[in-house]
C-alpha cells in the first residue's frame, strides 16, 4: 500500500478546484481494500473515497486520507435468452460501461450515457437522467465493511433507493466502501424511455425509425453535449442542487402569483419543482462572479471559470439558496457531495 503526502486533488475533480489531500492512495483490488481498512493509518484518520470526483465540491484542503477506488473488470455472472447479469468494478469509468452495454446491445443503462464518474458511485445518488434511474439494474451492490474489511452485499432493495438517494447517503454512510456493483440488462424485449426531455425529438431528427438500445443513447449524448458545459472545458459537477418536491398546498399558491411555474408529479402525493426554474427566476442564469458563476444555459450547473475557488462557489450555492428560500419558501438541498 503506497501512501502519498500532500497530493495536489486538482486533476481529481471535475469542478477542477486545487487542493490537497494531507494522504492519499489508490485501491485496485479487494485485497488492496482489506489491507487499507483494517489499517492503523485508516483507524487513525478521517477518509474520502473517491471516485471520478465528478460529483464533489472540495472548499478547502482535506485534512485526512482520500482513497481512489480503482477496482476494474465487467464480468458476466448469468446469462439467459432475455437478460444478463453483470459484475462491474467500482473503479470502471461509467459513460465506458455503457458504451460496452451499448455495443452488445444490451439494454438498460442508454439513457444514462455520459454522465461522469464510475461505477462505484453510481448507486450513492442512484444516478439518473432522462426519466431512468440505475435503481431500475442494480441487482445488488457489493462492499467491503470499513474497520473489518468484510465482504457486505446489498441486495436492490436493502440499497433504499429514492430520488438521488440511497442508504449509502444515510444509514450507510461512512460504513462501506462500495467494491462493484451487479446489473440487469435486458437481451431482447427492451424497454426504452423515450418520453423524457428531447429524446424523442432528436430521434425523429435522426430519421430513426425501428429504434436500438445505440439510436437512444446517440439521442441522449448529443442532447446533453448541446446543454451541458464539459467539465473538461469548464469546470462544473453537473447539477449543484436536486429538484425540490413540494406540498400540493404551496404548489397552489405559487401557481396562483407563478402561473407557468413547471411542476411533475413525485412519490408521496408531493410535486416536483425543478431547481434550474427556481433559480433562473431569482435572476441567478448566466450571473459571473470572476472565474466561478451560473452556467448560461443551465442555471442549475455552477461553473469554476478555471482558478476558481471550491470556497466561493459553496458561498454562491448558498447565496442561491437564500434567495430561492426568500422568494419560494423553498428550501434547495445540494446534490454535490461538498468537502
Ligand atoms: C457534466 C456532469 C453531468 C452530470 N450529470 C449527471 C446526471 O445526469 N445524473 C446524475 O445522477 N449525476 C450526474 N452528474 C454527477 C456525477 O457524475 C454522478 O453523481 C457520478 O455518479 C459521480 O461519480 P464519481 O465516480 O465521480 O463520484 P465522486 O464524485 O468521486 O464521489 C461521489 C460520492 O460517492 C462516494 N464514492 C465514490 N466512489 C465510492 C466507492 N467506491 N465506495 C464508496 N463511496 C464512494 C464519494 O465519497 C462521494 O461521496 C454529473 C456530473 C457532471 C460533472
Amino acid at each position: 500500500m503506497k501512501v502519498q503526502e500532500n497530493v495536489e486533488l486538482l486533476p481529481y475533480n471535475t469542478f477542477g478546484i486545487k487542493a490537497k489531500a494531507k494522504h492519499f492512495t489508490t485501491v485496485g483490488s479487494i485485497a488492496e481494500a482489506q489491507a487499507l481498512l483494517t489499517s492503523d493509518l485508516f483507524r487513525k484518520e478521517k477518509h474520502f473515497f473517491l471516485g471520478g470526483g465528478s460529483n464533489v465540491l472540495l472548499t478547502k484542503d482535506y485534512d485526512g486520507l482520500v482513497v481512489k477506488v480503482e477496482m476494474k473488470g465487467k464480468d458476466i455472472v448469468r446469462e439467459d435468452d432475455d437478460t444478463v447479469t453483470l459484475k462491474v468494478g467500482a473503479g470502471e469509468n461509467w459513460h465506458a460501461l455503457v458504451m460496452h452495454c451499448v455495443a452488445q446491445g444490451w439494454g438498460g443503462v442508454e439513457n444514462l450515457s455520459l454522465i461522469p464518474g464510475t461505477s462505484g458511485a453510481a448507486p450513492m445518488q442512484n444516478i439518473g437522467a432522462y426519466g431512468v434511474e440505475i435503481k431500475k439494474n442494480i441487482f445488488g451492490v457489493e462492499t467491503l465493511e470499513i474497520g473489518s474489511g468484510n465482504v457486505v452485499n446489498f441486495s436492490n432493495e436493502a440499497c433504499q433507493f429514492g430520488y438521488r438517494e440511497s442508504i449509502f447517503k444515510h444509514d450507510a454512510k461512512d460504513k462501506f466502501l462500495i467494491s462493484s456493483i451487479t446489473l440487469t440488462l435486458t437481451k431482447r424485449n427492451h424497454k426504452y424511455n423515450i418520453s423524457y426531455g428531447a429524446i424523442e425529438e432528436t430521434l425523429k431528427q435522426n430519421g430513426v425509425g425501428t429504434l436500438s438500445v445505440k439510436d437512444i443513447s446517440d439521442a441522449v449524448i448529443h442532447i446533453r453535449q448541446t446543454k451541458l458545459p464539459d467539465p473538461s472545458r469548464i469546470g462544473n459537477a453537473g447539477s449543484f442542487f436536486k429538484n425540490p418536491s413540494i406540498h400540493a398546498d404551496l404548489h397552489d399558491f405559487l401557481q396562483k402569483r407563478y402561473p407557468s411555474i413547471p411542476s411533475y408529479p413525485a412519490p408521496d402525493d408531493l410535486i416536483k419543482i425543478p431547481a434550474a426554474w427556481l433559480i433562473e427566476q431569482c435572476g441567478w442564469k448566466g450571473k459571473r462572479f470572476d472565474n466561478i458563476g451560473v452556467h448560461e444555459h443551465q442555471p442549475l450547473v455552477l461553473v469554476n471559470y478555471g482558478g476558481g475557488e471550491g470556497e466561493k462557489i459553496w458561498e454562491l450555492a448558498m447565496n442561491i439558496q437564500a434567495s430561492v428560500k426568500e422568494k419560494f419558501d423553498i428550501v434547495l438541498h445540494p446534490e454535490v457531495n461538498v468537502l
